[in-house]
């Protein structure tokens, strides 16, 4: 099948062309008529499957112009990279229409956006908060909305955006097309959707929480921080395949802590990203891992996430993440449009509860390689690996059992470990030595 093969228009077509894009993905060849009969869309799709295009070309071919320059299309988005990325995907697809593509996001000026939306616009594409303050300054006018997109809403939730939400679409006009895509569909995505969207047709690229399987998983057990640090430096100085490398960590600290480790040895080559850098920071470094300039991109998961970077060769998970969907998230980098990429993740002891988590989301055994005969086995230990005597913590409350034996239930062999309770602030105590929250942090 190629996209000659959808009802699209030579403008459509013809922008196809030019980016190259020949066929569509699954997402893509699945979302479009349903798309384009009208429906409410509930789409399950991670980024790399292609599904901005999936739903950006059938809202184009079903666009007219309007004299009157309000959008007709608005498509919210979690972060601000991601909204510049969708601008991009939209200009380069409505490059032989009239139709223009704006974006807003928070950080930068209001008025200056102001000023823009001012000037007129078809399809707007924002983050929450950014999209609330112009609807309520008077400057964004959402009444002749006809096509609403609520893209990577997992994440938008994760990061506390449920309000914002409902106060924007408290602005918009009842009548309109509803679409909505997501890597995983939890509990707060259904709530949302049984909410607002008009039994929506459900479409899938992968099922939820599957790995792409062009992504080939590599495993090493680590036993601690400091050997984890002479395994990646041996990667990098041996791996010449290993040419564009995201390297994931879980919080800000350790981002700027490894890119002080490695920038010593590769100091035109790395970059870092994480929410406390400044947007132009943050650009910067993405546009120089994009080119080619940097050989690494360290990164935390919120920042890093629905980036598209084409060709990622290696990520590399110097720990895993403690949500088993991050997981699936940051391999998600590699490995995209149907080509093929690797994913290398550094596990010690101390992560072999959230290794397990993730392998029962994905409902798959990474394998374990074997750790290479010249790396050198540290045994110095940081603050949070020796170990710290917290019987009480950790052996929390026994379960009560009930005195009724006809009603007590054999567990699932999994489910039998919660018996003995570790609360997550102790499992982050045990790791980083200093509380973290879960899930809801901005990274
Ligand atoms: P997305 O999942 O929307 O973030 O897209 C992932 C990447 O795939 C983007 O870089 C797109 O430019 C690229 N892409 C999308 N559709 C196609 C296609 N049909 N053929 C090749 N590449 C595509």
């Amino acid at each position: 099948m190629t996209f000659r093969d959808l009802n699209l228009s030579n403008p459509l077509w013809n922008a196809l062309d030019d980016a190259g894009y020949t066929k569509p993905t699954t997402i893509q060849a699945k979302a479009f008529s349903v798309i384009m009969s009208g429906r409410d869309v509930q789409g399950i799709a991670q980024t790399g499957t292609g599904k901005t295009i999936a739903y950006l070309l059938p809202l184009l071919k079903m666009w007219t112009f309007s004299k009157l320059r309000h959008p007709q299309i608005l498509i919210i988005v979690p972060t601000r990279e991601l909204v510049v990325q969708v601008v991009g995907q939209g200009e380069e697809l409505t490059k032989y229409t009239s139709a223009v593509v704006k974006g807003v996001y928070g950080g930068t000026n209001l008025n200056t956006q102001a000023a823009e939306i001012a000037e007129g616009l078809d399809i707007l594409v924002g983050t929450p908060g950014r999209l609330l303050d112009l609807g309520y300054h008077g400057a964004l006018n959402l009444k002749i909305i006809k096509k609403l997109v609520i893209d990577e809403v997992d994440e938008m939730l994760n990061l506390g955006f449920r309000s914002q939400l409902k106060h924007i679409m408290e602005l918009l006009p009842e009548k309109r097309q509803n679409l909505m895509f997501s890597a995983t569909i939890t509990e707060d995505v259904e709530m949302l959707i049984s909410e607002y969207f008009n039994s929506p047709e459900k479409i899938e690229a992968a099922p939820s929480g599957s790995p792409l399987t062009n992504i080939n998983q590599v495993l090493y057990r680590v036993p601690n921080f400091n050997t984890k640090i002479n395994l990646l430096e041996l990667l990098l100085a041996k791996r010449a395949d290993m040419t564009k490398i995201l390297i994931f960590v879980s919080t800000k600290a350790l981002a700027d802590e490894l890119y002080t480790n490695i920038s010593e040895k590769y100091p035109d080559k790395t970059g870092v990203i994480h929410s406390n850098k400044d947007q132009n920071f943050r650009f910067n470094a993405v546009n120089k891992f994009q080119d080619g300039s940097f050989r690494m991109l360290i990164a935390t998961d919120i920042i890093a996430r629905g980036l598209d970077i084409e060709d990622v060769s290696h990520v590399i998970n110097f720990d895993l993440p403690d949500e088993p969907q991050n997981y699936v998230h940051r391999i998600g980098r590699t490995g995209r449009a149907d080509k093929k990429g690797e994913s290398i993740s550094l596990v010690s002891d101390l992560e072999l509860d959230y290794l397990d988590d993730i392998q029962d989301l994905m409902k798959f055994i990474v394998p374990i390689t074997e750790l290479p005969d010249d790396l050198v086995i540290s045994t110095e230990l940081t603050d949070a690996e020796i170990p710290k005597i917290q019987m009480k913590n950790i052996l929390g409350k026994l379960p009560k059992v009930k005195d009724d034996s006809s009603a007590f239930q054999e567990k699932k062999a999994k489910n039998k470990k919660v018996n003995i309770k570790v609360r997550h602030t102790d499992k982050m105590m045990a790791k980083y030595g200093k509380k973290k929250t879960r899930g809801q942090k901005k990274k």
